[in-house]
Formats: C-alpha cells, sequence, structure tokens
C-alpha cells in the first residue's frame, strides 16, 4: 500500500512510500529476533560508539533534517532545529549514564552464598511513536533500547515518515545493521500487524485513545508495556507574579509547536487580583504571534500537522461558545492553502465544556479566573488526565504547597512544557503508564534477573 506525504503548510503532496505488510512485518520480526542476542552480547562500547557517531550525524546534517521535519509536520524551522539540537542533549544524558546501569549488583553474600541482580536487555522492542515531536519521542526510547542490548522495530507516525526513514539512514550511517533497528512503515494497520507478533517490550506515544487499544492487546499477552499519552495541563497564575513574565511564558507554553505538545499548557486559572491585567498582556503576546509559512525563519505559528484536528478546534469552540464562553481572540480556520487555526483565546469558560476537559492539541486556551489558590488546585484536579501542572508566583512554598496536591508526573515552578532528560518523564492516570527519561528511563528496557549462587 502507498502512504501520501502532504505538505500541511500548503497540501501539496510531498511524495508517496511504500507502507510495510503482514509479510514484511514477520520478516522484520524475525530478522530483529535473530539479531537480538548478538547485539545484547556485544560489547557495550561498540554500541556506544555507534550511539555517539549517531549523535555527531545529527549536528552535521541538522539543516536537512530540520527542512524535512517542518515540510512534512509543518513545525517552525527555528523549533524544527531546536528539537534535533536538544536531541542530542538527550543522547548524552544516555551515554553518561547507561553503563553503570548495565553492571550487575551483589545485594548480599554470608558464607559460600551469593545473591546478585544483573540487569538484561527486554529482547526485541516495539516503539510506535507519535509525530508530534519525532527526534524526541523516538529517542527517548530507541537510545536507551539500543544501549542496553535491546533490537527496535521502530514505527514512526504516518505524519512523521520521512524523518523516520532519516532517523534510520543516520543510524546505518553510524553503524547499526537494518536488523538491530528496523523501521516499519505505515499507519494504524502496521502498528496492528506489528503487535501480532511475540515483541519483548512496547513502548508507545500516542493518544489515549491508541494507547487504550494498545494496552488491552499487552496486558492479555504480559508483554511489559509504557504507554506516553495525552493532557490536559493547566497552570495556576497566583496574585504575586510579575504579570507581564508570567504571561509571556504561558502564552508560549499555550502556542508553542503550535499548542501540538503532550504537555502544551491547556488550561490557565488566573487569580481575580491580576486577572484583567494578565489577560491584557496573555493578548497583546498572542497578537504579535507570527503565523505563516513554517520554513520562514521569523514563523512562530505554521500549520497544523493534522488536517482532522481543525475539526476537533472547531468543534470544542463552537461547544464553549454555546455554552457561554466568550471569544477575545480567533476562533477559526485560516482561509489559505494547508492547515492553518488562528490563536485562539476563550475566557467564561467552565469545566462543562470540553475545551477545559479535553486534550486541544491545538492553538487554543481556555482562561479561567479564580478566586483562591484552593479553588485553582481544585479545578487543576478535575480532570482524568495528569501529565505536568505549573504554579506561577514569587513564593516557592506556595507554588510548592499546590503542587504537592495537584496530580501530576511533572510539577512546574514559574516555567511550562519543559522537558529535561535528567528527570523522569511520566504521565499519571489517563496520561499513561511508564517512565522514560532520567536514569529511571534507561532501566525500563531492562529487567531483573535474581542470582543465587553457591559456591561448591
Ligand atoms: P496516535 O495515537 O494517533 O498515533 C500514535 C502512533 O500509533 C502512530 O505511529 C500511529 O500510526 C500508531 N497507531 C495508531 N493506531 C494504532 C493501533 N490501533 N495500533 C497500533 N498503533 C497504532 O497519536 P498521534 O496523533 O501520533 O500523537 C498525538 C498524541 O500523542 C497526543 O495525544 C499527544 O499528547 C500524545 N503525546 C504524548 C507524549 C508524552 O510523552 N506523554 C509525547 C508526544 C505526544
Amino acid at each position: 500500500m502507498l502512504l501520501t506525504i502532504t505538505n500541511p503548510a500548503n497540501d501539496e503532496i510531498i511524495t508517496e512510500l511504500e507502507t510495510d505488510d503482514h509479510v514484511s512485518i514477520i520478516e522484520k520480526f524475525n530478522r530483529s529476533m535473530s539479531a537480538q542476542l548478538g547485539w545484547a552480547r556485544s560489547a557495550p562500547e561498540k554500541r556506544e560508539r555507534a550511539i555517539r557517531r549517531f549523535s555527531d550525524r545529527l549536528a552535521e546534517r541538522q539543516e536537512l533534517l530540520a527542512r524535512t521535519l517542518t515540510e512534512e509536520t509543518g513545525k517552525p524551522i527555528t523549533q524544527s532545529r531546536r528539537e534535533i539540537a536538544a536531541t542530542r542533549d538527550r543522547i548524552h544524558f544516555f551515554l553518561d549514564h547507561y553503563k553503570a546501569l548495565l553492571e550487575p549488583e551483589s545485594v548480599w553474600s554470608e558464607g559460600d552464598m551469593v545473591e546478585r541482580i544483573s540487569y538484561d536487555p527486554l529482547g526485541v522492542v516495539a516503539n510506535i511513536s507519535a509525530w508530534n515531536y519525532p527526534y524526541f519521542v523516538g529517542s527517548n526510547v530507541f537510545v536507551p533500547a539500543l544501549l542496553t542490548g535491546n533490537t527496535v522495530l521502530y514505527k514512526p507516525s504516518e505524519y512523521a515518515s520521512l524523518t523516520g526513514l532519516s532517523i534510520a539512514e543516520l543510524l546505518y550511517d553510524s553503524g547499526f545493521s537494518d536488523e538491530v533497528f528496523t523501521p516499519i512503515l505505515g499507519g494504524a494497520f502496521a502498528g496492528q500487524e506489528l503487535l501480532k507478533w511475540p515483541v519483548q517490550g512496547v513502548f508507545f506515544t500516542g493518544s489515549y485513545k491508541t494507547g487504550r487499544q494498545i494496552a488491552d492487546i499487552c496486558g492479555r499477552r504480559f508483554i511489559p508495556l509504557q504507554v506516553e499519552l495525552g493532557g490536559k495541563d493547566p497552570v495556576y497564575v497566583a496574585d504575586d507574579v510579575d504579570v507581564a513574565v508570567a504571561a509571556a511564558s504561558v502564552a508560549d507554553g499555550a502556542f508553542y509547536n503550535n499548542g501540538q505538545s503532550c504537555c502544551s499548557v491547556e488550561r490557565i486559572y488566573v487569580h481575580e487580583n491580576i486577572y484583567d491585567a494578565f489577560l491584557e498582556t496573555f493578548l497583546d503576546t498572542v497578537r504579535a504571534f507570527k503565523i505563516g509559512d513554517p520554513m520562514n525563519e521569523e514563523t512562530y505559528l505554521g500549520p497544523l500537522t493534522r488536517k482532522s484536528q481543525i475539526a476537533v478546534l472547531e468543534t470544542q469552540v463552537k461547544g464553549a461558545l454555546d455554552g457561554g464562553a466568550r471569544l477575545l481572540h480567533g476562533g477559526k480556520p485560516i482561509v489559505r492553502p494547508g492547515n492553518y487555526f488562528e490563536p485562539t483565546v476563550l475566557i467564561n469558560v467552565d469545566h462543562t465544556m470540553e475545551v477545559m476537559t479535553e486534550e486541544s492539541f491545538g492553538p487554543i486556551i481556555g482562561i479561567m479566573k479564580v478566586r483562591s489558590d484552593r479553588e485553582a488546585t481544585s479545578l487543576m484536579n478535575d480532570t482524568r488526565y495528569g501529565l505536568t501542572a505549573g504554579v506561577y508566583s514569587k513564593d516557592q512554598e506556595r507554588a510548592e504547597l499546590i503542587l504537592r496536591d495537584v496530580v501530576s508526573g511533572s510539577a512546574y515552578w514559574n516555567c511550562c512544557d519543559r522537558v529535561s532528560a535528567r528527570l523522569p518523564w511520566s504521565g499519571r492516570r489517563d496520561s499513561g503508564v511508564g517512565v522514560t527519561l532520567g536514569k529511571e528511563g534507561i532501566r525500563a528496557f531492562q529487567r531483573s534477573r535474581a542470582w543465587h549462587l553457591r559456591r561448591a
């Protein structure tokens, strides 16, 4: 079957790619399985050298890779470059820490008896990936997986397939074989076919809906699974902030990458004492965003990657307005080729409206006035998701007390929409299970084995 790759900035077809089918996926799985033991027994230094070369290649070809990413996803070119550069930081975190985590640990000994734990690779892992940050969400998985001795069947999103193929090419050029790292091309069908085979770990990044389906399959077959899903990430702006600084930071958190980040700010609660001043500066920031061709150096907002998301945003805006919300900015698609939507700001919103409860994944934000920290905490927790939450306040103690009571995998004080390789990245509730990044995000690709050893 052919997969058509379309440029979301102008609706032009970039190319068509042959997707994987039932037969090619079995072949790829079998080859990956046969190669895994040899790869696991290869010297860690060999694996490390290849990953270092991969990082160097990313730097050498950054401009070309960034252009490909922008062309197929519509991400502004400056943001594409930044993603690739920051991917190298993540890789270096893994390189700095993986080796210590390969070492077995002796945990007890008495007389002739020793107890030891070793950390084995999972085996063949499936990496089913989203399109919004393909370098980040891909490398969070395949870099630590490869370093710890797993082979990887990597299914990039159908919306970032050219980037997926570029990643594969770079890895081959860096010394990996196509059995150790194998791309699988296609959409939902390719993902479903891949999961029919006895992979030994599944690492998924994507929507709640798909994550749910994958969890059902893996749960039935006891396959270790991580799912990194969406969120409805809240920010609370307390009444002691520098309003201009907070408004600019939160606006960037809501609209960077067109709001298409799992940790984009999706709901804003503002203390009534500063509400009017906050709105004014927030709107000034939004009005100043440069919208246009994502290849243009000045562009801050390009097109949405998925055309179908326009209908989701329109429904959320309509639902909010029908429920009594007020539109302060935007609210509709932009009439031009491509998937453009106006940056949209809604007030007088509440939690009966989808715009405050379901992931928007686009350039749209609801802002609610609150009377107290307590009310903000309660509203922030009124969600089925739990990825990130942020508080803006001059008072660290005040912010940390609020954040302590909000259910989320990441907590932000005076910042938002931020991921660090040094910290575990995880979701609570319907935002997922498992951890990537941090040392735990390396351990995720290993399983422990208990050794009971008695000297004869
Ligand atoms: P998606 O669920 O549509 O697709 C994700 C991947 O799953 C794609 O590769 C797709 O082809 C594949 N897929 C689709 N249906 C499948 C099926 N039935 N079986 C197997 N594979 C299948 O999600 P998306 O649109 O690519 O990504 C956007 C979502 O990802 C948002 O909800 C966003 O919040 C989330 N996300 C989360 C994180 C995180 O770290 N928590 C990071 C990035 C994106």
